[in-house]
């Protein structure tokens, strides 16, 4: 599968409560670690077994930001470099139950459409290919265009921004969660329960669909049959890369032959084991972690 999206380095601070406008607060920890949404959800579906390549562009401080990937196994050969600027930059403020996030785009703002262009008819395409929001619109748009009908392709619309409906029509699956459905539609607060996520779903208008909504799970839509997966029941210590590894597996998933119902199964498995490590990238996810917690819990007994 290909992935092209976004590389960060995170800086991430852990507060015993989230501060309000104006205020400061101590933080009670600090971490720092590779993240960027692409490169998160690459090294989830390798971690998961899948065969991956990255497209993305960094600048002259990746190192850090690359290191698990490339000792991982992901194909790095696309990534573009700029010795000129900096990567992007995530600052974390994690809090007891949510999280802010605050971006620099650095050196993926210099991802271009012609760049995929390039990959995509210099190279056959893979089975799936994943995007996502991090990475400027014209690339995105670029990705969708140059692999439709090529490839199995997934948009993950985070953050959330205006979308072309004709885009969107060329996508073979969305993957957000309940705020970025509700941004994308344009539709105000709306609970996010599984109830009135398949609601909102059942209006048809955004074909196959797979909606997160945190400790709630996941909602599917595929070929208009929705149903819901719940989430796994764990000790839940830092939620940032939840969504992440959710989408590297769940294409990890679909490159091995999955239908998205059960990949979706697999994907709230790696992500239950996402929340139990800190950082978006810390946790033990392997095949055989998540074969394990989806050996040991019965759907019976979760949320
Ligand atoms: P995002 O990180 O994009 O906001 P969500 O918060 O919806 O995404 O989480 C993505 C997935 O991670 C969910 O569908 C669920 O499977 C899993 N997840 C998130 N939080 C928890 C939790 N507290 N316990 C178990 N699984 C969780």
């Amino acid at each position: 599968m290909l992935v092209v999206g976004s590389v960060n380095l995170d800086l991430g601070y852990r507060l015993e409560r989230l501060p309000r406008e104006g205020e400061t607060v101590r933080a009670s920890g600090s971490f720092q670690a590779g993240g960027g949404k692409g490169a998160n959800q690459a090294l989830a579906a390798r971690r998961l077994g899948a065969q991956v390549a990255l497209l993305a562009s960094v600048g002259r401080d990746a190192g850090p930001a690359l290191a698990d990937l490339a000792a991982a196994g992901v194909d790095l050969a696309p990534v573009l470099r700029h010795e000129e600027t900096v990567t992007g930059a995530a600052v974390l403020l994690v809090g007891p139950n949510d999280n802010c996030i605050v971006v620099d785009a650095g050196a993926n703002d210099l991802l271009r459409a012609e760049h995929v262009r390039a990959l995509a008819t210099s190279t056959e395409p893979p089975a799936v290919v994943v995007t996502n929001h991090e990475v400027p619109a014209p690339v995105v748009e670029a990705t969708v265009r140059a692999y439709a009908g090529r490839a199995r392709v997934l948009l993950n619309p985070s953050p959330a921004r205006v979308l072309d409906r004709e885009l969107l029509a060329l996508v073979d699956v969305l993957v957000l969660n309940a705020g970025e459905l509700t941004d994308l539609l344009g539709l105000g607060p709306t609970p996010p329960t599984p109830e009135a996520v398949a609601a909102i779903l059942d209006r048809g208008a955004l074909g196959d669909c797979v909606v997160t909504l945190g400790r709630g799970g996941a909602v599917v839509s595929e070929r208009g049959a929705i149903t819901h997966v719940p989430a796994f029941r764990v000790d839940a210590i830092d939620t940032v890369g939840a969504g992440d590894a959710f989408l590297g597996a769940l294409a990890a998933g679909l490159a091995a032959g999955q239908d998205l119902g059960a990949a979706a199964e697999r994907a709230c498995a790696a992500a239950a084991l996402a929340v139990t490590a800190p950082g978006a990238r810390g946790a033990a996810l392997s095949a055989e972690t998540v074969d394990a917690l989806m050996a040991g819990e019965p759907a019976m007994s979760r949320n």
